[in-house]
């Protein structure tokens, strides 16, 4: 069976855990830097696409290739089986970054790698002129890193963090993928109790709730590949199948969601309804300053305001003041907090166990982490 080597991507900080999904999976892979490289067939790519909470898209990579000069770029770029990948008609929009390599130009590399295969498919397909570019997209990418060359076919289209269920964001929402990292860097166990006191529309608790479920993230969406005629979409359907059939409806989880604004949950509530786990999560209007509990060994997960904006910055330390003194007396309790205030640990009072470093988009923050003891 015909194989491929493939890259998923991620934010930076979330390789390791993307690497552990894909391990989970039966996938062997190399972490690197913001992705997991990965050989497999057409079949680990459905499962990937359906299965991975933590990676942003599946790539094919093409080739890879030393490079100093454009004749060079030309030459690798035409050699490649190209009419292997994309039909006569494809609608090929080639991308491309550059990062301390001879070749700097990033638009003069776009517009030679798109020349080299454009006269590729002519010479296979015997037309000349212009292609037609009218049929599927087939997104390419050639990335320089240090004169070494990638080539790479999207495989994904839209983000995997695009489950389809997010109808309603509200003001700051977490991306899908962010908020399953933070649960899977969590203890958690799905027989114990999970909480987000800052819940917004709901994101975190939605993807606990999944997790909870073994709930495939992609199940409720389609990949770009699929439209592919070199990938057989049999094999898509076929894992999508199992992924149905391998989602426990009667998982019983213990998670509740809360949020002071009472139109966040209401969004929280549309939301859990568009992605089928209505009937595990419990929401709840409330301030986090109220929040009491008798049970013993939960977690609680918080994504709260920032305070990025100086206007806000007093409330905001007083927020994690408050939240030091309802969350410190739960010993039993792991508690995880995401915040760009890298000093939160003097308003909550107290050191975290650990502190990981994350990227929310493009803004630094740190996960502070404050491991419960068991009872
Ligand atoms: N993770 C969420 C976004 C959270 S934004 C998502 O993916 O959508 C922070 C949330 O904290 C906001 O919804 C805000 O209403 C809430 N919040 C602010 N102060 C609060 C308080 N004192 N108690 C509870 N929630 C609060």
């Amino acid at each position: 069976m015909q194989t491929y080597k493939f890259m998923a991507t991620c934010a930076s900080g979330m390789e390791a855990l993307v690497g552990k999904e894909l391990r989970a999976l039966g996938i062997e892979c190399q972490v690197e830097n913001g992705r997991a490289i990965f050989e497999g067939t057409v079949g680990d790519l459905a499962k990937a696409s359906l299965w991975l909470r933590t990676a942003d898209r599946i790539k094919i990579i093409v080739k890879e290739f030393m490079v100093k000069n454009f004749e060079q770029l030309f030459d690798e770029v035409y050699d490649i089986a190209w009419e292997d990948y994309l039909p006569l008609d494809a609608n090929f929009p080639v991308s491309g970054k550059s990062i301390k390599s001879k070749l700097f130009s990033v638009r003069d590399c776009q517009a030679l790698t798109k020349k080299a295969i454009v006269k590729r498919l002519m010479d296979c397909y015997h037309r000349y002129g212009r292609l037609p570019e009218s049929g599927e997209k087939y997104p390419i990418e050639v990335a320089l890193l240090k004169d070494k060359a990638t080539i790479t076919l999207d495989t994904t289209g839209s983000s995997l963090f695009k489950r389809g269920y997010r109808l309603n964001k509200g003001g700051a929402p977490l991306k899908e993928t962010m908020a399953a990292a933070l649960v899977l860097l969590t203890n958690w166990k799905k027989e114990n109790p999970f909480v987000d006191l800052t819940c917004g529309s709901g994101t975190i608790c939605i993807e606990a709730a999944l997790i909870g479920m073994n709930y495939a993230p992609g199940l409720h969406r389609s990949f770009l590949c699929e439209n592919w005629d070199f990938i057989d979409t049999n094999i898509f359907e076929a894992e999508r199948q199992k992924a149905k059939l391998a989602i426990d409806w009667d998982a019983q989880l213990n998670i509740m969601g809360s949020d002071i604004d009472p139109k966040m949950i209401e969004i929280a509530k549309e939301n859990a309804v568009a992605a089928h786990v209505t009937d595990k999560i419990i929401w709840k209007q409330m301030r986090l300053q109220d929040f009491t509990t008798k049970e013993e060994n939960g977690v609680i997960v918080c994504n709260p305001p920032y305070g990025e904006r100086l206007s806000d910055k007093t409330s905001v330390e007083s927020l994690y003041e408050d939240m030091g003194i309802v969350m410190k007396p739960l010993t039993s309790w792991s508690k995880y907090i995401l915040t760009s205030d890298l000093s939160f640990e003097t308003y909550y009072g107290e050191k975290a166990t650990k502190r990981r470093k994350l990227y929310n988009g493009a803004l630094r923050t740190d996960y502070f982490q404050y491991w419960g003891k068991k009872k």
